[in-house]
Parts: C-alpha cells; structure tokens; sequence
C-alpha cells in the first residue's frame, strides 16, 4: 500500500467532468496531491461530442452561458486558447404548433472543434487514470482507499475523496463505504442525504442526418408541448466538419416516462415528432443515446458540500443549479472549501 510521503495533502477526485476537473486542477494549484479516476476513455462527462469517421455531434450539453465573474473570467481564457467560441444561431420557438425567431441576447458558448476541448485542456495537465470505475471506498486510520470494477483495489491512500458524479451515483458509492467512519456516521448519513434529496432527469439524445432536408428556417430551436424539446445544427458551430447532423434532444418529461423503450421505437416517436416540426425525416440516418442523468439537482442549490471530519467532498452541477457554469463553479468552490479546511484535513 502506497502512504503519502511527502507532506502535501492527498486528494483523489472521482469523474473527469467539467466539475471534477475544475476541482482537480484549482487543488493541484493550491499544493495539493491530487489523483483523478474516471471510468471512461476519455475526459469531460456530460460536455461531449460523439465524433465518427463521417460525422461529429455535440449529444451532451449544447452550449453553455456564463453570468458568474469568476466563470466568465475562465471562459474569456478559454477563448484566448482557442478552445472555446462564440455560438451565434439563428434560433426558433416552435410553441402551439407555430413558429417564430427567438431574439433571445444570451452569449452562448461552444468548445471547439468539440466540446469537450476545455475539459481535456485542464484534465492533461493533471493526473487522470482512465477506465477505472470507482465502486467502493473504505476508510482507515491511514486515510481513504478505493477499489475501481476494472482493476480491484488501488494501493494508495488519500487525506481526501471528492466526489464529482450525479448524484445518483453518489449515493449508491456512498452505500459502498466500509471501514473505520463510525465516529463520523452521522457526517456520513448527511452526505449521503444530500445526494438522495437530488432529483436529475434522463435525456434521450437523438442525432440525425437528414439527406433530402437541404435546409430548414433555423439553426437551432426551443420546442414547447412536444417529446422533442431542444433541435441545433452542429454544422452551425464553429469549426464543426462532416455530414450535416442535428442533435435533437427529447424533454425531460417525455424522457423519463419513456426511458427503458427500446431505441428503435424512440427513433421512430422523435421521427415522427421531427416531421410535425417540418423536416422530411424519410431515410434519415439515425443514433440514438440514452443519457439516465441529464439534468435538475438540488432546490434551493447549495454549490458544493464538504465533510470535513470524514475528508469527503461533493461537487457537480447538481448542487449548482444544473449546466455546464453550475457545474464548473461547483468544482471550483469546493476546492476552495477543501483548502480554507487544510489544517482539519488528517494527514496520514
Ligand atoms: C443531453 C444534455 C444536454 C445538456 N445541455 C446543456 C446545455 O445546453 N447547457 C449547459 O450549460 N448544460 C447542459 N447540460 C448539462 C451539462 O452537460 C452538465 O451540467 C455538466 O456537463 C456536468 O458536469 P459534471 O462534471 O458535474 O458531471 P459529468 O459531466 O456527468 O461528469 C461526471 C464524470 O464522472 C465519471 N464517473 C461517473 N461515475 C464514476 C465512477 N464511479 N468512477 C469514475 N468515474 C465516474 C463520468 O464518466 C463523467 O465523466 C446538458 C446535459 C445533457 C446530458
């Protein structure tokens, strides 16, 4: 078993979202030891593009806004590296079965050449072990241990576990936590209860080429009333290439209430909806992903949570109001917690 020899402050953050990764590098930057596990191939979790030889589609999170100081501070960064841009679409409201043009001001953002660029700029520069699921954590007088699906236990200790994930998943890690936490249960019980107050909505994500539709009214729209609640070019974004794929997003409600149908009869009820709102869906090309936690989180928000006898943190969007700003400022603000708590933080 690996021990903290040096004497920074050990932290293992688990998923490389946006939220974990904003987490991750401001510790690292404040002398922190930090580790990061995420169980896929890559970094940047819900802020994704499904990318093939042919074509490209953001699926995740569409574009992001930025109203916090210390958010839009990051983002003009993010511009001056190239990573991210300005999203400029012509967008629609389809409402009781009209159209009209959204003159909607918002600034909307998108990374490029996906959306995943800002992520992956901030996670290459920190410590991230890819493919490893994190499935139970145990707590001894040397600190926090982890055992991940693929790889069994992971011999090293840390001072420190933040949590990065919905909140679904949080609460199941947290049933899975075994070890010397007596003393602390009851710390342990309310972190757990604020992960089991959290409701998040699934998102069917449906991305389609449509080869007799050469064009249509708007780059982008809010749907009302329909399964379908949000449709955008990709081809509208900056620095997008290949086939011309619309991402078409299913609303919550619809999602939920249909989300264990197979994919093909999902495809055929947003088809069907794509051809009320005036796209000729015939031989379209057609993918389909099924997103469990999509979106929603805590009401009122609390930004991030921190137990600071157990060295366990939580931060995503869930406990910032939900989207991509949310979820970075959350990460960011329980850094800060962690730091401002450096000296309760157990070395072992
Ligand atoms: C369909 C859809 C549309 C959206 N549209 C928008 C939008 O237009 N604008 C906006 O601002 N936001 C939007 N969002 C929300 C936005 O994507 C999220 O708020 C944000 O990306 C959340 O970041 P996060 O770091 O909190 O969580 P995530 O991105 O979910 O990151 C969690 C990471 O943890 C990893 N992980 C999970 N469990 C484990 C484990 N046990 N071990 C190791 N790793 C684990 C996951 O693989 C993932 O990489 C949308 C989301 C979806 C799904």
């Amino acid at each position: 078993m690996q021990a903290n020899l040096n004497n920074k402050k050990s932290v293992a953050v688990i998923g490389a979202g946006i939220s974990g990764a904003a987490c991750a590098f401001q510790l690292q930057s404040l002398g922190f030891e930090v580790q990061v596990y995420e169980k896929s191939r890559g970094a940047s979790g819900r802020l994704s593009t499904r990318r093939t030889d042919t074509w490209s589609a953001d699926h995740g999170a569409q574009y992001f806004t930025a109203r916090d100081p210390l958010f839009m501070e990051e983002v003009n960064r993010w511009i001056e590296l190239g990573l991210v841009a300005q999203w400029q679409p012509k967008l629609g409201v389809y409402k009781e079965g009209s159209w009209s043009e959204s003159f909607s001001k918002d600034h909307r953002f998108v990374g490029i050449p996906e959306m995943t660029a800002p992520t992956k700029y901030l996670a290459k520069q920190l410590s991230v072990q890819y493919e490893t699921t994190i499935c139970a954590m145990e707590k001894s007088n040397h600190g926090w241990t982890l055992s991940s699906l693929e790889h069994g236990p992971l011999f090293k200790y840390f001072d420190v576990v933040v949590l990065a994930i919905p909140s679904p998943q949080v609460e199941a890690l947290l049933k899975n936590v075994t070890g010397a936490i007596t003393g602390n249960a009851s710390e342990l019980e309310e972190s757990s209860s604020v992960a089991s107050a959290s409701k998040m909505k699934s998102c069917w994500t449906m991305m389609a080429h449509f080869p007799h539709q050469s064009s249509f009214a708007f780059d982008a729209a809010f749907i009302n009333q329909e399964p379908i609640a949000w449709i955008a070019r990709n081809s509208s974004k900056p620095q997008r290439t290949g086939l011309d794929y619309w991402t078409i997003h299913a609303s919550p409600d619809w999602s939920d209430a249909h989300l264990e149908l197979e994919k093909e009869a999902v495809s055929e009820k947003l088809l069907k909806c794509m051809e009320k709102l005036g796209f000729i869906a015939t031989d379209a090309q057609v993918t389909l992903h099924r997103w469990r936690y999509a979106s929603g989180g805590l009401e009122p928000m609390i930004e991030c949570h921190y137990s600071a006898n157990n060295g366990l943190g939580l931060c995503g969007d869930w406990l910032h109001g939900g989207r991509v700003e949310g979820a970075w400022l959350s990460g960011m603000k329980l850094a800060h917690q962690l730091n401002d708590h450096r000296s309760i933080v157990k070395e072992h």
